[in-house]
């Protein structure tokens, strides 16, 4: 593969280097799937393919001639918002059976049925606990994190009222979801009436679908997404920032290199502590090995980056090419965004690949599986397979120099402390410096990669420059969080090479990068929280749509993103995509969720390939959020002495 084919396919060395290696080696990547795919079915594209019964499939003619309608008399606008629906369902679905496991395994550790995790911030404890309505007092924190660990679990469950983490929204969203009829009664109800709703023959009223999509997702975001992050951080820490590196250079040629990918921290946390184990360290210098080296790729990668600075071999679409390097011993999977190549790529290098999930198996993958009530010594298990992979290497072997530093671990607690200190932590920093007009305004940046919108980051990259350019500080989850990460985006001098002067004077103030890195998929919860959180410190309006603030998933691709862009459409942010849009061929229903539903939820999607022009887009909408606010003429700033700051007594 030359070298121009291989930039078209990635924006970073490391990956263009194993992208044409992985050619050289004849191994299959996504980029050739994808191109073997061509042309991709328009009506698929456009939303307009049914096939939710045997009288079809269906398809709707986008341009206006026959057929308009399927067997059973949808139209095109009842099925793509059933699409769009059913996306949304499994999104959430994804996200909330973690956020269950984690609820699980949180109740087992309260009881102490399990040994191997323990309660690691009390303080969030008693704060989620006091979100609950739990009292506090003088009781056994075995006894409140009991008490959490039920109402927690219960919230997946609920029939009736209202999943008790949506008090954490601003008061006025709460009484607009109530008043629109979409507060979520509990997670798995929404999904579950979803998928009902979307069958043959039940919800043919586009809008009333969409409706149905709000609630559902506002249960994964205030919901699963949200109880998953804020039991994790009680269980294995709330992140604080912390340095490390990022992309395929991580790996070491003369350790063992073990990748965890996929999304559960119940399972990398005990890999983490299992590679450190001194009897592991030995047992790998018994089988010629250095050491061993630790690495993470997709929202496993991001997890325990955040809470050990472990670093990250890449993102989704390099998951494929850390094999091809012919130095990753083991790769272990638990669940989503994990490619069936994998044991395919693998026969060509010695990886094992090791899947550890009883939800998520793969022919042609070993599987150890994986028990909360075992971990640390099932997760040893894991490692010894690794290291006993060491000797089997083929001499095919390829680490790509390149590498990034960066700094992870900006939990919505750790910004509070940061703009505001120990002892007065707060956003008020924040919002005077949005105020003040030094920032324009919160982009949230996140989601996956597609070969769809490739090279790979390239989206992700050139928007997030463009944003900061202007002065918008960009938060950032997932693997555009990596994306960014490679490009050299977080790190504090980035606010110097890259930031508007504004931005740039705040970042070097406060001695943060522009871009922050907030976590994993499920911790775009942080983000809500965060958005709450300037709701409150006030001087921004009293809702998340008033903030001069707007989301995109420039790369998307999995029904996660779509369950996370509409939750926070229906939390009021204004979100942009780009690549595909599911609803695209159906006018009415995509007038709704571009336009009219603003009317309804406050927010609204947009569809945007260009992502420099998506960027502007985004800035656009931050500064007519601003006039709305009466700051777009900006506030003099006034250079204060100590007999003027007595006058204002
Ligand atoms: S539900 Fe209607 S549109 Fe869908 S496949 Fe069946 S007949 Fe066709
Ligand atoms: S950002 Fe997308 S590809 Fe990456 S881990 Fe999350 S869902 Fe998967």
């Amino acid at each position: 593969m030359s070298t121009k084919e291989a930039e078209c396919r990635a924006i970073d060395k490391a990956s263009q280097e194993l992208i044409a290696k992985a050619c050289d080696d004849c191994v299959e990547l996504s980029w050739d799937r994808y191109e073997k795919q061509q042309p991709q079915c328009g009506f698929g594209l456009l939303g307009l393919c049914c096939r939710h019964c045997s009288m079809g499939p269906c398809n709707i003619n986008p341009f206006g001639g026959e057929p308009q309608f399927g067997v059973c008399g949808a139209s095109a606008d009842t099925i793509a918002a059933r699409h769009f629906g059913r996306m949304t369902a499994a999104g959430a679905a994804a996200h909330s059976d973690h956020g269950r496991g984690v609820a699980e395994t949180f109740l087992a550790t309260a009881k102490g049925e399990i040994k191997d995790y323990a309660i690691k911030d009390e303080r969030k404890l008693y704060k989620f606990a006091m979100d609950f309505g739990i009292e506090i007092g003088d009781r056994d924190v075995k006894d409140i994190a009991v008490e959490l660990g039920e109402k927690a679990l219960a919230c997946f469950g609920n029939q009736e009222g209202e999943i008790p983490t949506v008090k954490l929204a601003p008061l006025k969203r709460q009484e607009l979801w109530r008043k629109q009829g979409i507060m979520p009664r509990g997670v798995d109800r929404e999904i579950v009436e979803m998928m009902h709703r979307t069958h043959i023959g039940v919800d043919m009223e586009y809008k009333n679908i969409i409706k149905h999509a709000s609630r559902t997702a506002i249960g994964d975001g205030w919901g699963g997404s949200m109880l998953a992050t804020e039991l994790q951080d009680i269980l294995f820490g709330t992140p604080e920032p912390v340095a490390s590196r990022v992309n395929l250079g991580v790996m070491e040629e003369e350790n063992v290199n073990i990748i965890v990918h996929g999304h559960e921290p119940l399972l990398s946390e005990m890999i983490v502590a299992a590679a450190q184990d001194p009897k592991m360290l030995a047992y790998a210098e018994e089988k010629g090995a250095k050491g061993i080296t630790l690495s993470g790729i997709c929202c496993t990668a991001n997890e325990i980056l955040m809470r050990h600075g472990i670093p990250i071999a890449g993102d989704f679409l390099q998951q494929e090419l850390a094999i091809a390097s012919g130095v990753c011993e083991a790769m272990i999977v638990d669940i989503q965004c994990i490619m069936q190549s994998l044991p395919i790529v693998a026969e060509c290098y010695h990886t094992r690949v090791l899947s550890t999930n009883e939800r998520g198996k793969i022919e042609g993958a070993e599987h150890i599986e994986f028990h909360e009530d075992h971990a640390l010594e099932i997760a040893k298990d894991i490692v010894k397979a690794a290291i006993e992979n060491f000797p089997n290497r083929k001499g095919n072997a390829c680490i790509p120099k390149d590498q990034m530093d960066l700094i992870g671990g900006f939990s919505h607690e750790t910004i509070n402390y940061l703009l505001g200190g120990t002892f007065r932590a707060s956003y008020r920093p924040l919002n005077d410096n949005i105020i003040n007009g030094r920032i324009r305004g919160i982009g949230g940046v996140v989601g996956c990669n597609n070969p769809r919108t490739s090279p790979l980051d390239s989206y992700h990259v050139r928007m997030v420059k463009e944003l900061i350019k202007h002065d918008v500080i960009v938060l950032q989850t997932g693997c555009s969080a990596i994306a960014c990460a490679k490009a050299g985006l977080m790190v504090p001098e980035a606010a110097l090479k890259y930031a508007g002067p504004g931005l740039a004077e705040v970042c070097e103030t406060v001695g943060i990068p522009p871009v922050l890195h907030m976590g994993s998929c499920v911790d775009n919860s942080r983000i809500l929280m965060a958005a709450a959180a300037v709701v409150k410190e006030g001087g921004l309006g009293d809702d998340i749509s008033d903030l001069p603030a707007a989301g995109a998933a420039p790369e998307w691709m999995s029904e996660k993103a779509i369950s996370i862009g509409h939750y926070f459409v229906a939390s009021g942010v204004y979100t942009v995509f780009s690549g595909s849009f599911p609803t695209l061929g159906a006018k009415k229903v995509t007038d709704y969720l571009f336009n009219g539903i603003e009317k309804d939820v406050g927010g609204k999607w947009a569809f945007e390939n260009d992502p420099v022009e998506a960027a502007h887009m985004m800035i656009a909408h931050i500064d007519s959020k601003r006039k709305e606010l009466g700051l777009d003429k900006g506030t003099e700033r006034v250079l204060m002495d100590m007999a003027d700051r007595r006058a204002l007594d």
